[in-house]
C-alpha cells in the first residue's frame, strides 16, 4: 500500500545522467558518481553515491533512475520520456527538464547533435508517427526565459512576450508563436533557427544560453474519434534549464551577478514546487516563478514531469549541488 501510495504522489522523477569524460580530457579518471543499489529495481529507485577522488568526503542520494556515462540518450527516451509522450494524444500535458551546472551536459541532453539527436528530436520523431495513425496534428513554440523575461525564439523579431491570467484563470503568453510543423526536416529548421536567435539574443554577441532557460513547447491536438468534432490537445515541454550555480564557489560580479541571482530564485522557487508535489502538499506554489507560473497546466495535477539531473563526472562539489537540490523532492 504505501509504494501505491508513494506512486501516486511521486509526479515529479528524478533521474540522474552523468555524461562521459571528454575525449581531449585527461585519461584514467575516477567519475564522481556512481551508483549503490542493490535493491533496484525492485524498489523503484536508486542510491546514487558522490564522492571527492581527492578528499574523499561522500554523500549519498535516493533518486528515480541512474543512467551512467555509457548509457545513450535513447535510453532516457525510451524508458522515462516515451511513456509521456503516448498520453499526450490522450490530452494530457507533460514537462522534461534538463538540469544541472554549465558543461554538465543539459544542452547535450536536449538538443544533441546531427549525428546524436537529444530528446527534442527523438520525441517529435515520435510524436510524428503517432499522428499518422491518430490523424493528429503538430505546432511547436520554442522561448527563452532570460532575467525572468520571456522571448520567443520563433518570431523574425527579438519580442518579449507578456505573461497573464485569462479570463478562466489559464496562465498565456501573449502572442507566442505557434508553427505548425509536418516533418522532421520542417521542425529541425525551424528548431535551428530558434537555437541560433537563443545563442545571439539580448546581447547581440555573448552567447546566454547556458544562463537561460529554454522552452520547446510541442502541442498535439487530435481529433476524437466519436464523431463529435472535438479537439483533444496535449503538450509537451522540453527544458534546457538554465545552469545552476553555487555562488559560494563562483565569484559572479555585475551582470553575472544578478543573471545568477535570477537563475538560482527560479531554480529554487522550480525545487520547492516539486517538492510540495512530491509531497503532496495543499499548497503548491507555482506563482512564486515567472517559469514555474508558466507551467502550471504542465507540472502536478494529471501531468507527469521528469527532471534529468546533468553530471560532470570530474566535478564532485557541483554534482552535490545538483542533486541535493533534485533530490529535496525524494524524500530521504
Ligand atoms: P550544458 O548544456 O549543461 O552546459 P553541454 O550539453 O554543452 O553542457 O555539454 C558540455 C560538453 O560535454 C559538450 O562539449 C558536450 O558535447 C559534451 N557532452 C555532454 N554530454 C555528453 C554525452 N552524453 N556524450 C558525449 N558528449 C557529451
Ligand atoms: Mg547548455
Amino acid at each position: 500500500l504505501k509504494s501505491l501510495d508513494s506512486n501516486m504522489v511521486s509526479k515529479v522523477k528524478v533521474v540522474v545522467r552523468v555524461r562521459p569524460f571528454l575525449p581531449e580530457g585527461p585519461r584514467n579518471l575516477t567519475p564522481c558518481v556512481s551508483v549503490l543499489s542493490p535493491e533496484y529495481p525492485l524498489t523503484n529507485e536508486v542510491v546514487v553515491h558522490l564522492k571527492d577522488q581527492e578528499t574523499s568526503r561522500n554523500k549519498c542520494y535516493k533518486l528515480d533512475s541512474f543512467f551512467n556515462q555509457d548509457d545513450s540518450v535513447s535510453e532516457i527516451f525510451e524508458d522515462e520520456v516515451c511513456p509521456l509522450i503516448s498520453r499526450m494524444f490522450r490530452g494530457y500535458n507533460a514537462t522534461v527538464f534538463a538540469y544541472g551546472a554549465t558543461g554538465s551536459g543539459k544542452t547535450h541532453t536536449m538538443q544533441g547533435t546531427n549525428e546524436l539527436p537529444g530528446l527534442m528530436a527523438l520525441a517529435m520523431s515520435v510524436i510524428f508517427s503517432m499522428c499518422q495513425s491518430s490523424g493528429s496534428s503538430t505546432e511547436i513554440s520554442y522561448y527563452e526565459m532570460y532575467m525572468d523575461k520571456c522571448y520567443d525564439l520563433l518570431d523574425c523579431k527579438e519580442k518579449e512576450i507578456s505573461v497573464f491570467d485569462d479570463k478562466d484563470g489559464k496562465v498565456q503568453l501573449k502572442g507566442l508563436s505557434r508553427v505548425p510543423v509536418s516533418s522532421m526536416s520542417e521542425f529541425c529548421e525551424v528548431l535551428s533557427c530558434g537555437i541560433h536567435k537563443r545563442k545571439v539574443a539580448h546581447t547581440g554577441l555573448n552567447d546566454v544560453s547556458s544562463r537561460s532557460h529554454g522552452v520547446l513547447v510541442i502541442v498535439v491536438s487530435t481529433p476524437s474519434n466519436d464523431g463529435s468534432g472535438l479537439v483533444v490537445t496535449g503538450k509537451l515541454n522540453l527544458i534546457d534549464l538554465a545552469g545552476n550555480e553555487d555562488n559560494r564557489r563562483t565569484c559572479n560580479k555585475g551582470i553575472r551577478l544578478q543573471e545568477s541571482a535570477k537563475i538560482n530564485q527560479s531554480l529554487f522557487a522550480l525545487s520547492n514546487v516539486i517538492y510540495a508535489l512530491n509531497n503532496n502538499k495543499a499548497r503548491v506554489p507555482y506563482r512564486e516563478s515567472k517559469l514555474t507560473r508558466i507551467l502550471q497546466d504542465s507540472l502536478g495535477g494529471t501531468s507527469r514531469s521528469l527532471m534529468v539531473a546533468c553530471l560532470n563526472p570530474r566535478e564532485y562539489q557541483e554534482s552535490v549541488h545538483t542533486v541535493s537540490l533534485a533530490a529535496r523532492s525524494q524524500n530521504i
